[in-house]
């Protein structure tokens, strides 16, 4: 079950009086009701919080979340020595450039990833957690807040984005299908979760995930599937979300692929790639993903390279060529 939470951290937050609550750059489901969650926390202590998060906000799904987030941290803010609170992040590059605006200030991090680098002053990180939402409910637990229906709906829609709404919990089973079930007894629709999560997409964004899997290539006898977005596409279709989830189970589920690969130009030497193996696959591409600066999970994870397209493709191929062999 989940560690118990060092009493340095509970101290810091029942005696502290002013927080920053922040999250990564182009937020996620599981990154935003974790803010949502742990601002609804502090409040409820009493406490003075902002939220800050360096954005770009362009998922569709989440745009619901969206409260007051502040994009800096400015002078003022900083000088009244806030604690930085931050969440779903592996390292400080995930907070883009909030990440040298709060340098000196006591952090706490909470965090589920297992790559990455250790930073905060602080720390309570649960790499078997499936989101960082659950950790957080851990926290509520721990200080004995009590958790309102809708603070259950934001722990839940964590749950949901990182589990792939109940498909990838690979550890805690029992216990994350019993903290599951915990939010729903607390008023939590899955029927309206699944619909915040999965609905509300435009028409042109749908056929540009048809135009994704017209597009993708079969490669090293199967194993690995590869897509790609061209800024070409911005014309013609909804690019602003991200690949949602349904292109990568969709290329997931085609018979022997271990590893999905979608490569999508931001700019003519801007490259963001995002990462999925199989259940069954013991390729890592969090690892993979790390030593190429990115990061995230054994099953899912991404880089952003300054490299065009073509260049990307051939560096991550190669990579993942000498892993299929390993
Ligand atoms: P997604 O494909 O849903 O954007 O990301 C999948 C996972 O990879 C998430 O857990 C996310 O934290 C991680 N991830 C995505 N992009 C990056 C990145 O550029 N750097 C790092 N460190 N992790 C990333
Ligand atoms: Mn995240
Ligand atoms: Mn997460």
């Amino acid at each position: 079950s989940y560690p118990p939470i060092d009493e340095e951290i509970l101290a810091l937050l029942r005696n502290r009086e002013e927080f920053v609550v922040i999250g990564h750059v182009s937020p996620d489901g599981d990154c935003l009701s974790s803010q949502m969650t742990m601002n609804s926390l502090l409040l409820k202590m009493g406490k003075t919080v902002h939220i800050a998060n360096a954005g770009p906000f362009d998922r569709s799904e989440i745009a619901y979340l969206r409260s007051d987030f502040l994009n800096h941290i400015d002078q003022d803010l900083k000088q009244r020595d806030p604690v930085i609170v931050v969440v779903d992040c592996s390292s400080p590059e995930r907070i883009g450039h909030l990440a040298e605006e709060i340098e000196g200030l006591t952090t706490v991090v909470f965090d589920h990833h297992s790559s990455g680098e250790q930073f905060g002053t602080y720390r309570y990180i649960v790499p078997r957690s499936v989101s960082t939402t659950l950790i957080i409910m851990q926290l509520y637990k721990a200080l004995d807040i009590e958790i309102s229906q809708e603070i259950a709906e934001h722990l839940f829609f964590g749950f949901a984005t990182d589990s792939g709404f109940f498909r990838f919990i690979n550890a805690y089973r029992g216990e994350t299908l019993r903290l599951a079930a915990e939010l729903v007894d607390l008023g939590v629709s899955p029927n309206l979760m699944n619909d915040r999560m999965s609905g509300g997409k435009s028409l042109g964004y749908i056929k540009y995930l048809g135009k994704l899997i017209d597009r993708s290539e079969s490669l090293f006898d199967g194993k690995v599937m590869i897509s790609t977005s061209y800024l070409e596409d911005n014309k013609q279709y909804i690019t602003t979300d991200k690949p949602s989830d349904s292109l990568y189970t969709m290329l997931l589920s085609v018979q022997g692929v271990e590893v999905v690969l979608f490569f999508k130009e931001l700019e003519a030497e801007k490259t963001e790639i995002g990462f999925r193996s199989s259940h069954q696959s013991s390729i890592d591409v969090g690892a993979l993903a790390e030593s190429f600066g990115g990061g995230g999970h054994k099953k899912a994870a991404g880089v952003t390279l300054n490299k065009s397209i073509k260049e990307a493709k051939k560096l991550l191929l190669q990579a993942i060529e000498t892993m299929l062999k390993a």
